[in-house]
């Protein structure tokens, strides 16, 4: 029988592994997908215009840094995600981008269809389909007569719906989480007894620390006029405001007499933790107040979208693991965590995170006779 694998969060790192594990299993595998949002992308998240499809809005990451080492080691994606137009070379205006600080032969890139559309294009290629508005509540080990039979079943409730839950009918042989830590160390059943039972891997997994910020994305009718001198901006000296882009013209894509302008606002991450339990209309006309101080001959923006993001970037990440760990590794079923926490906050990092996990759920596969021989060597 084939492998039955979840794969829980459609950002970055699941959707990297759903496009490993479909290259290398090909048909023989079993893929399912749940996300507890309602898209694609997770923190390389992008938001459309509420009245115009065309504009759109990076809410989180911007642009994708490559230094050489993983220009190599990650080359086969870069390839892939430029020839497709996905991804191109970085020629906006960024004030304040700190150029020498990166190593020689570094290079930036943007997604001129906006983040997220890398995210989909992994997913797409593995044949996913996505099941949006399923929050992962619980994971359940349930035995049968021997250790061998042991099942691993998941449950779940519509995002904002608690009361809304279902169980998996047929179990799962492997789960593979991509949630932020402290999210996942919240998610009852299986993963918490086996943290209880290995306080080791607790600690290392509690040691990761996360930033919070705020996110407005701004969008504007078309024939705005939008006067800034750059195209992006690093802010220095605003105690709220620390990143500013007119975001379609960070992707390299002007505006048109349909394609109005979006402009993204960042918040400092000392704001963000002082905010953090604030209302979101609050916040957001504190961040409209500071943003009219720095941008005084601002239009009106037609509509206004505003994410907290709690956990934003990785600050610390988790010590001394290949890139992700197992939470249960079972003779019939085997839990792992993974993510930017277990190697570093960006889309290499998701990279790496996805390759290991890959190579070590492969790996298992192979050893409990999942699945043939050939399937788990080298990635
Ligand atoms: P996530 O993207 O967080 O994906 C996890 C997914 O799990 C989410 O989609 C979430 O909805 C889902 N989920 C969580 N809990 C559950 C549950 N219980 N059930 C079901 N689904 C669940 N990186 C760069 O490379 N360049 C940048 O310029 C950059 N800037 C950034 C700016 C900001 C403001 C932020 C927030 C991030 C930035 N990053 C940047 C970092 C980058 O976005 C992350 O490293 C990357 O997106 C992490 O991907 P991930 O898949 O590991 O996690």
């Amino acid at each position: 029988m084939m492998p039955r694998i979840l794969i829980v969060g459609a950002g970055a790192t699941g959707a990297a592994c759903a496009n490993i594990l479909r290259q290398r299993l090909l048909q023989n595998v079993e893929l399912v997908m749940w996300d507890k949002s309602k898209g694609t992308g997770g923190r390389m998240s992008t938001s459309r215009s509420p009245d115009n499809n065309l504009c759109v809005a990076d809410l989180g990451a911007q642009y994708v840094t490559v230094i050489p080492k993983y220009a190599e080691k990650h080359a086969r994606y870069y390839k892939d995600l430029t020839t497709c137009g996905l991804l191109e070379p970085l020629t906006s205006k960024i004030d304040g981008m700190k150029s020498d600080s990166y190593e020689p032969g570094t290079k930036h890139y943007v997604a001129p269809k906006g983040i997220s559309s890398l995210v989909k294009h992994f997913i797409k290629q593995s044949g996913i389909d996505v099941e949006f508005n399923h929050f992962l509540s619980k994971l359940d080990t349930v035995e049968d007569k021997s250790l061998s039979d042991v099942k691993l079943y998941a449950s779940g409730h519509k995002e904002g719906s608690p009361d809304a839950t279902w169980d998996s009918v047929k179990p799962f042989d492997a789960v593979i989480l991509t949630m932020p830590l402290p999210q996942l160390m919240k998610l009852p059943g299986t993963t918490q007894e086996y943290l209880a039972q290995h306080p080791d891997t607790k600690q290392q997994l509690e040691s990761a620390c996360y930033s919070s910020r705020y996110a407005l994305g701004l969008f504007f009718s078309p024939g705005s006029d939008i006067d800034v001198p750059w195209d992006a901006t690093y802010v220095t000296g605003d105690p709220c405001i620390r990143w500013l882009a007119v975001d379609n013209r960070k992707r390299g894509v002007k505006e048109s007499s349909e394609l109005g302008a979006s402009m993204v606002v960042h918040t400092s991450v000392p704001f963000g933790i002082k905010y953090l339990e604030t209302d979101k209309n609050e916040v957001q006309g504190i961040v409209m107040e500071h943003l009219r101080n720095l941008v005084p001959n601002l239009p009106e923006p037609a509509s206004i979208k505003c994410q907290k993001w709690r956990y934003s970037q990785v600050s610390t990440p988790v010590e001394g693991t290949p890139g992700c760990v197992f939470l249960t590794k079972l003779p019939s079923c085997a839990i792992l965590a993974t993510g930017d926490a277990f190697t570093h906050s960006n889309f290499d990092g998701c990279l790496s995170a996805a390759e290991t996990t890959c190579e070590q759920l492969l790996a298992y596969l192979k050893e409990t006779g999942q699945v043939g021989m050939e399937s788990s060597s080298g990635l």
